[in-house]
């Protein structure tokens, strides 16, 4: 059995420095957020990060990096006095792409991670939707500064007329109207008389402005639509950059940490809550948005919006498919929640973008299974070995894990007929080859043990009509047992695997590969479908040790010389085992 004996939640934090835990530690030591109370009266932690997924989709591996990240630090700072806590905040405000379904699995994801948003009894799960009337409140407040107004150009317009790095924005004829006008006008959106793009709010800056994002961004926009959480009751929907700085500063976030594409958004963020502390509808010390970059991983998708297409067109089973980089997937695969962390805090944070090779993943996997999991004997390409001299059964066993001897051992019979692996038979061996192969001329078949049973010594195999070898023949040695003074006797340079023919489990073993033959399937207009590797997924028979017959689903193995396999979490059964492969013992992809 797999022993999680260390919970992810209670592993020591990675103290490993970067440059936002060297920001938060000035943050700390100037008393930046210090003496913040809650409306209740409470003091607030020095440190409140947020993870704010949209729930359009099913997490990702990168959005692995972002949750270990922030609630990381917030675990991290929150065994410092001044304490930390990390909010779940669910940014939905885009009614048409939003479902339930993904905010249930983005919750469990993010448990099964080993996070949690319960900071002193309380709950820190929020939802962007629960500010609406907030934001539409300090919407109007904007409007009646004069800082806001009610565009009524068509999109087409709008896009146009901002220009581009090389020209100016032209500002739009109805950039002028009064506050009055505008506020009646915001009103009327929000009363649902206009269709869908009649009018927008926009901010008003600068339409001259050198960062276009300052170009009097859009803030509301007329959406006729039905929201998975507010139903009918808003026809307006505020836009990220409105929406995510004051969802920010109404949770009393410290850092808010995001990925370097929304380095120019910087300056919008800081504006808005500017404007609306000038205002007295914020009160300083304002939260503060820090860019980092996003994680690239090789033969990966991290875009929920490929990710959808791969499910959608039917090139995966699934979500959880075992070969998708969600986090669904990653766990039915046979990830653990601590191989990720271990993943994460390997690749760090840093401020420049860059790819991170699938091998580092494959590798936090072997690290953390090598330790926790069971080892078992499976034969995946079966061949029949008979033992010509040997009769009746003799019991065998090994470890469950070789560094464990306290786990106890597995035991399982050898009998005259056995399954051993295909590949460690070659009826005419090329150089070097130390495992099995027949007497050539004068020349005696070669002996190899049994791993944890008998040497052998071959000494002939059948073909079918075809040629191919169907059985392999071998005498054993009786006083060469595993564990007995005669095994020394022997010196053999080949070891193999074996199940007793008449004892063996049959199981479906799926064996999965990269999903993409290309490094970089999801970069620059890659069209990512022609570039599925069509061998991502085999699925073979084979046969299992008999002490397998107790897996449970989920459950972690590694099948001696093969690699790590889990119990699939969904189709496996005593009576129809299924296991999946994780990862490979050594890394096929090397070159
Ligand atoms: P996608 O393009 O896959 O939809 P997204 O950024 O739109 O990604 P969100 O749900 O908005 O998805 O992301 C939630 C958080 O996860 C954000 O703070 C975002 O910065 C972070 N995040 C998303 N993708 C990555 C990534 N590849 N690496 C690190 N962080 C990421
Ligand atoms: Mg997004």
């Amino acid at each position: 059995m797999t022993k999680d004996l260390t919970p992810p939640k209670t592993s020591a934090p990675a103290e490993v420095s970067n440059f936002l835990r060297q920001i938060i530690d000035s943050d700390c030591a100037s008393d930046h957020y210090a003496n913040r109370t809650d409306f209740q009266g409470v003091t607030l932690p020095l440190v409140i990060t947020r993870f704010p997924p949209e729930p359009n989709g099913y997490l990702h591996v990168g959005h692995a990096k972002s949750i270990c990240l922030n609630f990381g630090l917030a675990r991290d700072y929150d065994l410092m006095s001044g304490g930390g806590r990390c909010h779940l905040r669910f940014d939905d405000t885009n009614p048409s792409k939003e479902e339930t379904e993904y905010v249930e699995s983005i919750i469990d994801s993010v448990r099964w991670l080993g996070f949690d948003w319960i900071h002193q009894a309380k709950e820190n799960l929020y939802y962007a939707s629960n500010y609406f009337t907030q934001l539409y409140q300090f919407a109007e407040i904007l409007i009646q500064r004069n800082k806001a107004y009610v565009d009524s150009q068509s999109a087409e317009d709008i896009q146009k007329n901002r220009g581009n790095f090389s020209q100016l924005g032209i500002p739009s004829p109805f950039r002028e109207r009064s506050s009055d006008e505008n506020l009646a006008l915001f009103r009327q959106m929000k009363s649902g008389i206009f269709k869908d793009g009649e009018h927008v709010l926009r901010l008003k800056i600068d339409m001259s402005h050198p960062n276009i994002v300052l170009r009097d961004p859009v803030i509301y926009r007329i959406r006729h639509a039905h929201h998975h959480r507010t139903g009918n009751e808003w026809c307006i929907y505020p836009l990220y950059d409105f929406t995510h700085c004051i969802s920010d500063a109404l949770e009393n976030i410290t850092h808010s940490i995001c990925t370097l594409e929304f380095e120019n958004n910087r300056p919008l963020y800081d504006w808005v809550l500017n404007e609306l502390k000038e205002a007295g509808a914020l009160k300083a010390p304002l939260p503060k948005q820090y860019e980092f970059a996003r994680l690239n991983l090789t033969y990966a998708l991290t875009s929920k919006r490929k990710l959808l297409q791969l499910v959608s067109e039917r090139h995966v089973e699934g979500w959880d498919d075992p070969r998708m980089p969600t986090i669904v997937g990653l766990r039915r695969r046979g990830y653990t929640p601590q191989s990720i962390q271990l993943f994460c805090e390997r690749i760090g944070v840093s401020k420049a973008d860059s790819w991170i090779d699938m091998s580092i993943l494959e590798q936090a996997l072997r690290d953390d299974l090598d330790p926790k999991a069971i080892r078992a004997i499976a034969v995946l390409k079966p061949l029949k070995l008979i033992l010509e001299n040997f009769s009746g059964i003799e019991s065998c066993s090994a470890p469950r894990h070789p560094h464990h001897e306290d786990w106890g051992r597995r035991e399982f019979p050898l009998t005259q007929e056995l399954w051993i692996e295909a590949d460690d038979f070659m009826a005419n061996p090329v150089k070097g080859f130390f495992r099995l192969y027949p007497p050539i001329g004068d020349t005696p078949g070669s002996r190899v043990r049994l791993r944890y049973g008998f040497v052998i010594e071959c000494t002939g195999f059948e073909t079918n009509p075809s040629g191919e070898v169907t059985t392999v023949f071998a005498k054993y040695f009786a006083d060469s047992k595993s564990g007995t003074p005669g095994a020394d006797n022997y010196k053999v340079k080949g070891n193999i695997h074996w199940v007793s023919a008449e004892h063996a489990i049959l199981a479906e073993v799926r064996l999965y590969d990269r999903l993409f033959t290309d490094p970089q399937p999801g970069s620059g207009d890659k069209d990512c479908v022609a570039l599925l590797n069509p061998d991502s997924k085999k699925i073979i028979s084979a046969y299992l040790e008999p002490s397998s017959k107790e897996a449970l689903p989920d459950q972690k193995f590694q099948f001696e010389r093969h690699g790590y396999f889990v119990a699939d979490r969904i189709d496996h059964s005593a009576t129809h085992p299924v296991f999946n492969l994780a990862v490979g013992l050594k890394d096929q992809w090397k070159k």
